[in-house]
């Protein structure tokens, strides 16, 4: 890099360990240059210089091929004229656009795994526009925009319908009825990448797909799982991501670190509850609590869950039954509890209330919001979400809930690795309550079944000792460690 750059002259921990780009004005999203300053030691992940110059160099296409840009006209000047086949070669730009889709734990991971993706792929990545992502995050390239202009051509109608499994441009689709023609390229295919997808559609990113996928100017991608750790199968990819990121349980603590800065109100949101709540306790503890069932709400079984696992592994004390002397001035842990029902956290703060804590110590306990109902793509409440996102992840420890994609962007975003709390069968706290996990990565909680090519056939889980189930969804998650 250039000696006399701006990011030479920014200090490395204010552009997290160099992975962000001096070339934003700090006003216009604080978040972004102030995050170091909460976090209450650097990050022991540190991006490699490889990832660095993947970025900068990431940059300089995007602005090439961005929204407002000849080169974006050419390509979609291409996509209305000529829907069907093209005659033409594919221009300098290829694009992915990002559908949005499901919560914001869902579109967070699955947002980073289509950068990743176009990272890989040399493509430029775009998002939605059509749902509030501009409320909730900055943009994240300079001089350009990631979202992708509304009057695209082919986002014009109704598409939580139209792009699916039948859209005769489904991938997955395509290979199982034998329509790939590798000598006529279509403009634009669509990759389904949701929990019901087939193989077939899983498997998109395999050496053999890539051949043909790459010519195509134009993908459009609906995911809402983090499929980063299946990339690795593919074994083009496989040297590239190994330089990208030599630790390789922190894939989406960078990508994230780079792609998420909330804007302005989301962030005097997160500074407002953490100076309030968090900043002066000698302690921190993150406790996330999703409840996964029809009737979800309030349940004693889960509260046990709650107490057993905490105390278990000493992230809280037991209750003592005797008042203690206190002529000293106690040590004060603060306890961070998300959820969409404000019962757990009442009580939790109720029991270290009513009786004193065995080791002195003082508890808070804080819930910033309880909304009771998901309410995704109203503003206020996407907002909150991920104001309580940013703030677990600046606690000391967390403990998340299984299979919570709001949980594993929590975890990976503050680098780490959290106490899993089991999903419990009726109404019985599981037993364990919870399980450490080795890694900070989310889980792709529903993969491939097996390999690409060479590895077609050999189970997901058994290919590469580094991509492994996951702890809290055993028999299906994979997990990067
Ligand atoms: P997942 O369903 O647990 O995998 O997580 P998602 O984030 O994809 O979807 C859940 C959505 O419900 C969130 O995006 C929020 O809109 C809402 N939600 C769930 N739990 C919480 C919480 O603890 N706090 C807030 N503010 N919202 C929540």
């Amino acid at each position: 890099t250039n000696e006399d750059s701006k990011e030479a002259k920014t200090p490395r921990d204010k552009l997290l360990g160099g992975i962000l780009t001096a070339d934003f004005d700090e006003g216009s999203c604080l978040s972004r240059y102030h995050k170091s300053l909460l976090y209450r030691q650097p990050s022991p992940y540190k991006p490699s210089e490889y990832l660095v110059s993947k970025l900068r160099s990431y940059e300089r296409l995007h602005r090439r091929c961005g929204p407002d840009t000849k080169a974006y006209k050419k390509a979609t000047g291409n996509l209305v004229l000529d829907e069907n086949y093209a005659s033409k070669s594919v221009g300098e730009c290829r694009y992915i656009v990002w559908i949005a889709g499901y919560g914001l734990g869902n579109r967070m991971l699955t947002l980073a795994s289509v950068f990743l993706y176009a990272l890989l792929t040399e493509r430029i990545i775009l998002v939605d526009n059509s749902k509030d992502v501009n409320d909730i995050l900055c943009e994240p390239f300079p001089g350009t925009s990631w979202l992708l202009p509304i009057d695209f051509p082919l986002m014009k109608y109704t598409y939580a319908y139209r792009y699916n499994k039948q859209y005769a441009r489904c991938y997955g689709t395509m290979v199982n009825n034998h329509t790939i023609n590798s000598t006529s390229i279509p403009q634009h295919l669509y990759l389904h990448n949701l929990h019901d997808s087939r193989d077939e559609d899983k498997m998109f990113f395999c050496e053999k797909d890539q051949i043909f996928m790459n010519k195509v100017p134009w993908l459009i991608i609906q995911a809402n799982v983090y499929f980063v750790p299946s990339l690795w199968f593919n074994p083009t990819f496989r040297p590239e991501l190994v330089k990208l990121f030599p630790q390789k349980d922190s894939v989406f603590h960078h990508l994230a670190s780079y792609l998420f800065h909330p804007t302005n109100q989301v962030w005097g949101m997160i500074t407002r509850h953490y100076h309030a709540h968090l900043s002066r306790a000698d302690e921190t503890l993150g406790i996330q609590i999703r409840v996964f069932r029809k009737d979800a709400g309030y349940f004693q079984h889960v509260m046990d869950q709650i107490v057993s696992c905490t105390q278990r592994a000493k992230l809280l004390p037991e209750l003592a039954t005797q008042e203690v002397n206190m002529s000293y001035t106690p040590k004060v842990k603060a306890v961070l509890v998300t959820s969409l029902y404000p019962e757990y956290s009442d009580n939790l703060k109720n029991m270290y209330w009513e009786r004193p804590s065995s080791t002195g110590e003082i508890i808070e306990v804080n819930q910033p919001s309880g909304e009771r109902v998901q309410q995704t793509d109203k503003k206020l409440h996407d907002q909150k979400a991920l104001a309580e996102i940013y703030l677990l992840s600046l606690t000391d420890n967390i403990v998340t809930s299984s299979w919570s994609t709001f949980g594993y962007v929590a975890y990976s975003i503050g680098g780490l690795k959290p106490w899993l709390l089991h999903r419990p069968k009726g109404n019985k706290t599981p037993e364990p309550p919870c399980v450490r996990s080795t890694s900070l990565e989310p889980c792709y909680l529903t993969p491939p079944s097996h390999g690409c090519d060479a590895d077609w056939g050999k189970n997901s889980a058994k290919i590469f000792p580094f991509v492994k189930n996951c702890e809290d969804v055993i028999y299906s998650g994979l997990k990067l460690h």
